[in-house]
């Protein structure tokens, strides 16, 4: 039997329930309702199998930065698979779409970030990171220092050692996480831990906290800090201004690699090629993915600076993944950026959609149901509250009043995620302001309709 999208959506909702696995979901969940199933998209929109059309606030995960539906894209994939669909990059082989890519990146990124190790996903090339990281302080003789630092609430991939860098609790739960040596500091999000204190004074004592896990442990042990420039998934939580110069200053004391998550970073998000451009850190290794193909190919990786390059590389790094480089999903990534350069999307983010957006993104802000806005580039957030001009959360269960609202987006056909109590939108970075609009005009009825 064939199933397709012509089938009626009970029928497909029943096969999807029966026999599909899916990510951060419950069975019960499945059975009630069924999955909102997705049958084609172009642009920022989506269509269901209803026939509602759906403007997408999330690009997707965070990923579908040039928008749907290009053709471009599918050429240079089909292109690719005639000549050649596949071939590796162990053993001293090489292709020419995994050489033009990693010299593509390394212009692109900043400072002397110039080699990628590719993987397919950002959570590979996190799993990737840790073994980097250690092998590469064994290689400089100093293999004590294994202990890699990083942040409750930030999320950094579902494998076994990134879910341990990541710092969800809900995941820590799941599988006897963490790995030994990751260890996990605060996170700078004042809304909601800030207290008494000035949004600078937290940010600078939430930061310091890497200064005093350093000294706890013991700085001859540790290896590494990785945080993600804005941290996305945990709900879109932008520090104080003072947290990053003092990150900066204490890795830099210490001599400990900075790793910068750039996976919902990079690409343009915050209005720059990379968030460490736009919130001026200097890490020693960046990990890409997302954006990096705006999901029309599952691509990551490691992009590492030259002296840890080189440090690797005078050995053999016993890793990799038979599809690091692949050459499908790398000549994807290659048009990917091509078309952005072409049309200047990073600009665009930049002189044209942020600050459209932010007008109207913090206008919400006047909402009865909105605590805060908050907004970089084209990553924002708003925070549920029971108890306007207070920073007070949802008593009862801060998941509820997130879940009714997404709800509501739903039904008004706008796709926003919740963290919790708060709402997030991360859309196509290609959103014109026509359609910014109407991301807000449906996102304030949903809004209305919970409150
Ligand atoms: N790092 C960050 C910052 C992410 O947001 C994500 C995914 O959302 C990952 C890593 C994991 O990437 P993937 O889902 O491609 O494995």
């Amino acid at each position: 039997r064939t199933i397709t999208n012509h089938m009626p959506t009970a029928e497909l909702q029943a096969l999807d329930a029966a026999h599909h696995m899916h990510p951060f979901t419950t069975n019960a969940q499945l059975g009630k309702k069924g999955a909102r199933i997705i049958t084609r998209a172009k642009g920022v929109f989506l269509t269901d199998s209803d026939g509602h059309e759906i403007i997408d606030g999330m690009a997707g995960l965070w990923c579908v930065n040039v928008g749907y539906g290009r053709d471009s894209m599918a050429e240079a994939a089909a292109r690719q698979i005639r000549e050649l669909p596949y071939y590796n990059t162990f053993f001293q082989t090489s292709h020419v779409p995994a050489i033009a890519l990693a010299a593509r990146i390394a212009e692109l990124a900043p400072g002397d970030l110039n080699h990628v190790f590719f993987a397919s996903s950002g959570s590979e090339a996190n799993e990737t990171n840790i073994r980097l990281v250690r092998h590469y302080w064994a290689l400089k003789g100093q293999p004590e220092r294994s202990v890699i630092i990083s942040r409750m609430n930030g999320y950094h991939g579902s494998g076994m050692g990134s879910a341990s860098l990541g710092g969800m609790v809900s995941m820590h739960e799941q599988g006897n996480l963490p790995i030994p040596g990751i260890v996990h500091i605060g996170q700078p999000h004042w809304y909601a831990e800030g207290g008494d204190m000035t949004p600078e004074e937290f940010g600078l004592k939430r930061a310091r906290e890497l200064e005093e896990k350093i000294l706890e442990i013991g700085a001859d042990r540790v290896g590494a800090f990785i945080a993600e420039p804005v941290q996305g998934a945990g709900g879109v939580i932008i520090a104080p201004d003072s947290y990053w110069p003092e990150i900066q200053r204490i890795v830099d004391k210490y001599g400990i690699l900075l790793i910068a998550d750039e996976v919902i970073t990079g690409f343009g998000r915050t209005g720059n090629w990379f968030g460490s451009q736009t919130l001026n850190i200097m890490p020693h290794i960046m990990t890409i993915a997302k954006g990096l193909s705006s999901g029309y190919a599952p691509i990551g990786g490691s992009v590492v600076c030259d002296e840890v390059a080189a440090v690797i590389g005078s050995d053999e790094f016993n890793h990799g993944y038979t599809y690091s480089g692949h050459p499908v999903a790398a000549a994807i990534a290659l048009e990917n950026l091509r078309i952005m350069e072409e049309e200047g999307v990073v600009e665009h983010v930049r002189d044209v959609a942020h600050p459209h957006l932010a007008e109207r993104w913090h206008a919400l802000g006047d909402h009865p149901l909105v605590g805060e806005t908050k907004l970089i580039g084209m990553m924002g957030s708003l925070a549920l509250t029971p108890e306007k001009g207070s920073r007070a959360r949802f008593a009862a269960d801060a998941g509820t009043a997130g879940y009714i609202t997404r709800e509501r987006c739903f039904a008004n056909n706008v796709i926003m995620r919740h963290v919790y109590d708060r709402m997030i939108i991360s859309p196509p970075l290609v959103m014109t302001t026509d359609e910014i609009d109407i991301l807000i005009d449906r996102a304030t009825l949903a809004l209305d309709e919970a409150y």
